[in-house]
């Protein structure tokens, strides 16, 4: 069965609103034809009005992250190295059975994603599409290197610690010749992680020094900034994804629409943390008590006017992390819904097309002809009610590149 053809289909392309009764041809793992004339040769399969839709992306992937917080352990030492392995094996599976088809590694321990990628492309696991991350570069004493002073471990578990322009230049070298393909910093604190969002923890040179060597040899970046100082120095230096952007104003929305540089909010996280802590997050209470709180807020005020000033907004976000289970990946996509105001179509574009933009690939997240035919159909339009995505067994059918990996219901 090489060729498909969905007809039938209340097509949403990753950009625009669903349009009805449309025909999607697939072929050779592509999209090869959208509403083709006359009669065309294939499986025909009808979809009875229900949404073909892009496979979504998740981009920002921990792929060895499981109850991570609810363990007092070196970060990264929760389990043996070989365990991580199979976490991340259980997490893309995961991913892709919850119709997110590409995920963009925000770090990973032990070297976990490039074999992840690997072990994926090579038919050993089923899993989603993969941009595998470095470690956690970070600053002595800083985010995620929580070993105690006394502690004289190897750097390479989850946080691989580094000072100097020099040692960043180094670990970036060495993490790209491991496999990785996406640098991740640590700028500043906020967002949940240690210290508050003010803190600026690498300096201008280490962060230039960074993005200079991942982009020489081809990589990108992706920096933790929660505060305005650390994503205005993100800017400066060339980061090309800032994750959080919580302390996001109008000269940072500016900059980052003009430089082209994706944000992730991921709000699903501050919203976990904040219902865990009792600080008020439901509609119309802005009442918050905690800086979370009011760091929430802010962001959730923000985001539509980023997203009309063509700020690339892409989703994804901490899962993985005690309390917000890898699965809970649409969970996220309401946040923006109930708590930003924003419209399920706009949500829906950026987990789909800005989220392929954020593969760096460019031909996945949007069904266009020559794209991959990594394809999700729903029951229902999640275009105007996003939590359909949430009930997996809304999800109809998957597709990556073409092959069934969830099949129609008979
Ligand atoms: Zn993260």
């Amino acid at each position: 069965m090489d060729r498909i053809v969905f007809t039938n289909a209340s097509l949403f392309d990753g950009d625009r609103a669903p349009r009805a009764g449309a025909t999607v041809v697939v072929e050779g793992g592509r999209i090869a034809a959208l509403d083709p004339k006359g009669a065309t040769d294939g499986e025909r399969i009808d979809l009875g009005g229900r949404t073909l839709m892009p496979g979504m992306v998740q981009g920002h992937f921990h792929s060895t992250y499981r109850d991570i917080g609810a363990q007092k352990w070196v970060f990264g030492f929760e389990k043996a190295p070989i365990y991580h392995a199979y976490i991340a094996a259980e997490n893309a599976r995961r991913a892709l059975y919850c119709g997110f088809t590409s995920v963009v590694g925000a770090s990973a321990a032990w070297d976990v994603d490039a074999s992840l990628r690997d072990a994926i492309e090579d038919g050993l696991l089923e899993g989603p599409r993969v941009v595998p991350s470095s470690h956690d570069l970070v600053t002595t004493g800083d985010a995620t290197d929580n070993r105690p002073g006394y502690m004289e471990i190897s750097n390479l578990a989850a946080a691989r610690i580094c000072d100097g322009p020099d040692e960043f230049r180094h670990a970036v070298r060495d993490e790209i010749k491991r496999g990785a393909e996406m640098m991740k910093v640590f700028v500043s604190g906020g967002h949940f992680v240690t210290r508050a969002q003010e803190h600026v923890a690498m300096t201008a040179a280490e962060l230039e020094a960074t993005v200079e060597a991942a982009h020489g040899r081809g990589c990108r970046v992706r920096a933790h900034a929660a505060g305005k100082r650390a994503i205005l120095q993100c800017l400066d230096a060339g980061v090309d994804i800032v994750d959080h952007a919580d302390g996001m104003d109008d000269e940072c929305i500016g900059r980052l629409a003009e430089a082209g540089t994706f944000v992730l909010p991921s709000l699903y996280l501050p919203l976990c943390m904040l219902q865990r802590m009792g600080d008020p997050v439901e509609d119309g209470k802005t009442e918050y008590r905690t800086d979370g709180g009011r760091e929430f807020a802010h962001m959730c005020s923000v985001l539509g006017k980023a997203d009309a000033a063509g700020v690339r907004i892409a989703t994804g976000d901490d899962f993985g992390s005690v309390g917000v289970p890898h699965g809970d990946y649409a969970k996220e996509l309401e946040v923006y819904v109930r708590h930003a105001g924003i419209s399920p179509l706009t949500v829906l574009r950026w987990a789909t097309r800005n989220g392929g933009a954020l593969t760096g690939w460019g031909d996945v997240g949007t069904i266009e002809v020559g794209k991959r035919a990594d394809l999700v159909v729903v029951d229902g339009d999640p275009t105007s009610d996003i939590t359909i995505l949430q009930d997996e067994s809304r999800l109809h059918a998957i597709l990556k590149g073409g092959t069934f990996v969830k099949p129609l219901p008979t």
